[in-house]
């Protein structure tokens, strides 16, 4: 039985979540089994329809009400966030993945949709052979101290700031 960790990637450099999909190719290609939760988003993005390719080894789903940076979170995306945390953990108690990534579990902290202990708990219960990778902008700093792994991804330039808007297949 090997030996799974916890992963963190954040920080306001574009690549946190390109990373845990990339992640996520690398694990299915190994023939491990690979569970994606993707908090706050709602729109089916293009690695949905990609992975859905995958779809013997990789589930992926989404438990968001759609971006929230420009309004204040209501009980709908609390909700959708509480049920989302809720079904990682079926899915932990479960057995049935080796890689599990909460995608951006820390901006759903960071928003109060979740709270930062419920994360905590999660990393707390996770399998000993199970990969975890909590992916998010503003990681709390409990969660960074309890993860194996932290990388943060530093912003030297965007084109975000020159108005760039996010491109499917690029973005989203
Ligand atoms: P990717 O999904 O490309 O790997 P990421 O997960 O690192 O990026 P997030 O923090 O999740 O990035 O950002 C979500 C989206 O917000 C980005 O895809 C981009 O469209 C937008 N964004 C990123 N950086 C900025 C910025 N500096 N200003 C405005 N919008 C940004
Ligand atoms: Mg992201």
């Amino acid at each position: 039985m090997r030996r799974g960790y916890i992963q963190v990637y954040t920080g306001n450099g574009k690549g946190k979540t390109t990373a845990a999909l990339g992640l996520s190719l690398r694990a299915a290609g190994a023939g491990l089994r690979v569970f994606v939760m993707q908090f706050i988003k709602k729109s089916r993005c293009s690695e949905h329809k990609a992975l859905e390719r995958f779809n013997d080894l990789i589930t992926i789903k989404q438990s968001g009400k759609g971006f929230i940076l420009n309004r204040k979170a209501n009980a709908s995306d609390i909700d959708a966030a509480r049920q989302g945390l809720d079904e990682v953990k079926e899915v932990m108690r479960s057995r049935d993945y080796d890689l599990i990534i909460l995608d951006e579990a820390n901006v759903a902290v960071n928003r109060g949709l979740i709270s930062r202990d419920e994360l905590l708990e999660v990393m707390e219960m996770k399998p000993v052979n199970v990969e975890l990778v909590i992916t998010g902008r503003y990681a709390d700093e409990r969660i960074i101290e309890k993860a194996d792994l932290v990388t943060e991804m530093h912003e030297l330039r965007h084109y975000a700031k020159k108005g760039v808007k996010a491109r499917v297949g690029i973005e989203k």
